[in-house]
């Protein structure tokens, strides 16, 4: 079983994969994902991540990704599911267009809408609860 949540930490070196909170002077509070990894024959293990080490890991995950939020940084998402989901992200391309967004930008929405629309004819969509 995996279980990740997001903790304040004021602990230096609180992230597993960085030492970005051990100042000399002390550290300062910030967030970081415990992860828990457990079996069922009572194995388990667990590490902590900051969130810009966090940002990172996204971009080793998914490197095709290349606009991952800063750590602070609000955000919008939305999933095929949301029967909403094309008709926003082609009201976006329209308003990029205008504003002189670069063509392969708006181009990378439009396949990403045609994908959105393949996988609903597989599994539907429904309005947002
Ligand atoms: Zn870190």
């Amino acid at each position: 079983m995996i279980e990740a949540k997001f903790e304040s930490s004021k602990e230096a070196g609180a992230c597993n994969a960085c030492a970005r909170y051990t100042a000399p002077e002390g550290s300062a509070e910030h967030e970081v994902l415990v992860i828990s990894l457990s079996k069922s024959d009572a194995r388990s293990t667990s590490f902590q991540i900051c969130r810009p080490c966090l940002t990172e890991l996204q971009k080793a995950l998914l490197p095709e990704h290349h606009c991952f939020p800063a750590p602070d940084e609000p955000y919008f998402q939305l999933v095929a599911r949301d029967a909403l989901s094309t008709s926003a992200i082609n009201r976006w391309v329209e308003a990029a267009a205008r504003a002189g967004v670069r063509p392969e930008k708006l181009q990378g929405a439009q396949r990403r809408v045609q994908e959105i629309l393949e996988w609903q004819s597989k599994h539907g969509s429904k309005l947002p609860d």
